[in-house]
């Protein structure tokens, strides 16, 4: 291992030697002021990202005030950390909840800033320290919240960027100074992290793809759905997991909702992502375009109908693309991760949970109906850590954020991921 990184991961573990007895309040004020600098720099930080991985520059300095807003959650949070009695006939007789030590956070570019500290957050207050391991493409960012974390008065060795490629990560998770890892990704590189994680008893949270439904029935608000349904599935080009993939709409009302979906999917016109009114930029990578056209090519082969072409404008933008699909296209067991959107049609709200669920993953799902018996045959039904009810999904710091089946394990967010990386540990006896 490169004595570098290897002095930074040591660096680490003594660093949570101290950590480990910094009080939660005292770590929370710290959290506190490290949202107060993300906030007063979100354009600076915006640019990075924007520069980074092409999101449209409001969109990147949304990005950052969500984190703050996200960081300010945890400084106020309540702490479920604490010891808790419990009652039996012993004198000793609690749960305590120990940090575990350096947690490695292996992160994507979709989000440069959001995923890191979503993660490094709740670790971090519980008492880890953390190694991050960033996308290729954004060692700037993760330099940046490096430097956050510094001036917010961290102590060194609390949250270090480590600037090292994927062949490293191995390892790094190897090393027995590291207790555990978050990764946020594709599943081919969730499943390579987690089985090594494995292979060597350690911990791991996985918050990998979706392909989520967007389903909107007959008593739907159309306009609103409209609107809301193309944001949901262009925002930051397309590129979110959580991004409503698969229009499932109820066929009584297709020919009066299409044509209004349509009018606002084309109002996503790629531009200059330095340009405030820009909605849509480039992909974060030319590869990553290459494999959303091939993936377009494949859908058609196998029968799917275009309703507006993918159209390619440059190296790694596209004009947004919507595809008629049929069940059994298998096109639709993959993840879209770009401005391409299906559009299924259901008979009946029961075929619309089974055309939902009929895909490996499990991440969230958004649902359109004003009545509530039929809200509450989704609710029961869907398979998938979130379901949204007359809104898209977008994460919110109070509650918990992650997936079922191959949309990966563990919790985000909420005082719940404050639990991910600590061991309960029972004292008991006279
Ligand atoms: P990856 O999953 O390959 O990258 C995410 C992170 O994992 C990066 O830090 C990457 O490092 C790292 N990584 C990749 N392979 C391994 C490995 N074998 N061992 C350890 N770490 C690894 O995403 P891509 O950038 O290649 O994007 C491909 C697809 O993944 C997308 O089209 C999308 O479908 C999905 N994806 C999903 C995301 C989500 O939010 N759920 C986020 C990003 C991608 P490095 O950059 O060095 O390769």
């Amino acid at each position: 291992m490169d004595q570098l990184i290897e002095n930074k991961i040591l660096k680490a573990d003594l660093a949570f030697n101290e950590w480990k007895k910094v009080p939660f309040e005292e770590r929370q004020q710290l959290i506190a002021k490290a949202a107060a600098l993300l906030s007063a720099d979100s354009e600076k930080f915006g640019k990075i990202i924007t520069t980074e991985m092409n999101k449209p520059i409001a969109q990147s300095v949304a990005e950052v005030e969500k984190c703050a807003l996200m960081m300010n959650y945890y400084a106020e949070a309540e702490n479920i950390l604490k010891p808790e009695k419990v009652d039996s006939e012993f004198h000793y007789s609690e749960i305590q909840y120990v940090p575990k030590g350096v947690i490695l956070g292996v992160m994507p570019w979709n989000f440069p800033f959001w995923q890191v500290l979503r993660f490094a957050v709740p670790a971090i207050l519980a008492g880890n320290t953390v190694v991050l391991k960033h996308a290729s493409i954004c060692f700037g960012s993760g330099n940046a919240i490096e430097q956050v974390f510094l001036e917010a008065g961290f102590p060194e060795g609390i949250f270090q960027n480590l600037e090292v490629g994927h062949g490293e990560v191995k390892e790094i998770l190897e090393h027995k100074a590291i207790m555990g890892v978050s990764l946020t990704g594709s599943e081919k590189a969730g499943a390579e992290v987690a089985s090594i994680a494995g292979q060597n008893i350690k911990k791991s949270l996985l918050e990998l793809g979706g392909s989520d439904a967007f389903i909107v029935l007959s008593d739907a608000d159309l306009d609103e759905a409209a609107k809301v349904g193309a944001l949901a599935r262009l925002q930051n080009c397309g590129q979110t997991c959580v991004a409503a993939k698969r229009f499932i709409i109820d066929e009584k009302i297709e020919e009066e909702f299409l044509p209004k979906f349509i009018e606002e999917y084309k109002k996503f016109v790629p531009g200059d992502p330095m340009d405030k009114e820009t909605k849509i930029s480039g992909m974060a990578r030319a590869d990553l375009a290459d494999d959303l056209e091939k993936q377009f090519n494949k859908a058609l082969e196998n029968g799917a109908e275009i309703i507006l072409p993918l159209e390619r404008v440059s190296e790694n933008a596209f004009t947004p693309g919507l595809i008629r699909v049929n069940p059994g296209n298998p096109i639709l067991q993959e993840e879209l991760f770009g401005p391409l959107g299906m559009i299924l049609t259901a008979q009946n709200d029961e075929e619309a949970v089974r055309i939902a669920n009929d895909i490996p993953f499990g991440l969230s799902n958004s649902v359109w109906t004003k009545d509530q018996e039929r809200q509450k045959l989704f609710i029961e039904n869907l398979e998938s850590g979130t379901v949204n009810i007359n809104r898209m999904t977008s994460s919110d710091p109070r509650f918990p954020f992650g997936g079922t089946k191959s949309s990966g394990y563990g919790t985000e967010l909420s005082l719940l991921a404050l639990r991910e990386f600590v061991t309960p540990r029972t004292v008991v006896g006279n």
